[in-house]
């Protein structure tokens, strides 16, 4: 089946030399994440094959041989987002927490184990019929790829059952079984001793579990969750097994997350709100993704990271949802985008390079992300004539339609 997609009036490929927009083509080779690294294309056509793109140029010169014909009628179309940082296998609800917590409650890490009683007591197939109805909703956003971490079983059988159904969706699947102490191995005195032997059965038995489903080993290396050592702890069995290193890090307070992610050559190190210029500089100098993930300072009424900062400093910067029940329950990459632009210091199209290609290099995927031959044909729609409406126009539906590897959705 190949599906001609024309009238395009701004196609963002995110391949900055195909460009025929004249501004754009004299900018290239500037900054990366600036209006160029976007490789607009105006008047655009774009021709699916099958599960692939097969070709992208101006609609004037497209192929005439497609079996089916989209007319865009003038609106722009951009890759699918990739929304590399989610948690979405998960029972319960904390709706009532959020509502306390805008009352004036701060946020704490440990509202983490009440999802894990409510995930400990779900059947497989709840878990399921919830985590299908997840990926619906992202579907429906423009979210093509998209990363699941497990996190809420905290147990050897419920971390690998969490991992299991997460693999049933994605390949992106996250092992992180570091996501706090479970309340069997936290004696309440605050010694170490017992996260200490926490620590030791993630990284031994839960680990074995868990890694022929994983792809990624993750830790929430932070004050109250996992100290630097026991993270490295946990970081370093997993990509013993083979497994690429993800960190949380940095994000209630100055840390060691962003040195000790660069040091072992993690593929993103996600939140980064407090960062010292050491760890700025880290970043710049390594292939280390910054993950910077709005959705959680808004839901949490944090300051956000300073975008800007990384951008200019030569770091790449990622958006991800970080969709989870306790501090950031949206699964809206343009509500990223929207923040990121507002508040964070980014332009309208650094947002958007962010939430799709920045997405996939912290992935470490270079199949999608992108509109360019030979790439997955994930592609969004909008029902606007540019990117830049996705910042414009925050809060409005502006996904037309969507395809994910060809298929319309
Ligand atoms: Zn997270």
């Amino acid at each position: 089946m190949r599906t001609l997609i024309t009238n395009i009036a701004e196609l963002v490929t995110n391949d900055q030399l195909v460009t025929n927009d004249e501004q754009a083509q004299d900018a290239v080779g500037q900054r990366l994440a600036g209006d160029s690294a976007l490789g607009i294309l105006c008047d655009a056509a774009v021709l699916l094959d099958g599960d692939r793109i097969a070709w992208v140029g101006e609609a004037a010169s497209a192929p005439t041989d497609a079996d089916e014909i989209v007319d865009a009628a003038g609106q722009a179309v951009i890759p699918g987002f990739v929304d590399s940082h989610t948690h979405l296998v998960f029972g319960g609800d904390r709706s009532a927490e959020f509502a306390a917590r805008m009352s004036g409650q701060p946020y704490s890490a440990g509202g983490i184990q009440s999802t894990v009683e409510a995930t400990r007591a779900a059947s497989d197939d709840e878990l399921r019929t919830r985590l299908a109805s997840f990926v619906a909703e992202l579907h429906a956003q423009g979210t093509t790829t998209f990363e699941v971490k497990t996190g809420y079983g905290l147990s050897v059988a419920d971390e690998e059952r969490l991992a299991r159904l997460a693999g049933e969706v994605t390949d992106e699947v996250t092992f992180l079984g570091a996501h706090v102490v479970p309340p069997e191995f936290d004696n309440g005195m605050g010694s170490d001793g017992d996260s200490d032997d926490y620590v030791t059965l993630v990284c031994g038995a839960m680990l074995d579990a868990c890694a022929p489903h994983a792809r990624w080993i993750d830790v929430f290396c932070e004050r109250g969750a996992f100290s630097t050592e026991q993270s490295r702890r946990v970081l370093e069995a997993g990509a013993e097994r083979g497994l690429g290193v993800r960190v949380h890090g940095n994000q209630l307070g100055p840390g060691d997350g962003v040195q000790l992610a660069v040091e072992l050559g993690a593929a993103s190190v996600d939140h980064c709100t407090y960062l010292s210029d050491d760890d700025v500089s880290a970043l710049a100098a390594s292939d280390t993704v910054c993950t910077l993930l709005p959705g959680v300072e808004f839901s949490t009424k944090q300051p956000y990271p300073d975008a800007k900062r990384l951008v200019d400093a030569g770091a790449t910067v990622a958006l991800a949802s970080d969709c989870n029940p306790g501090s950031s329950f949206t699964s809206s990459m343009a509500l990223c985008i929207a923040i990121a632009v507002r508040d964070m210091g980014l332009t309208p199209a650094e947002a958007l390079w962010a939430s799709t290609a920045g997405g996939a290099a912290a992935l470490r995927r270079d199949d999608v992300g992108r509109i360019v031959p030979g790439a997955r044909a994930d592609l969004v729609l909008l029902r606007a004539p540019s990117h830049v409406h996705l910042a414009y126009r925050p809060g409005v539906p502006l996904i037309e339609r969507v395809w994910v590897a060809g298929r319309a959705i």
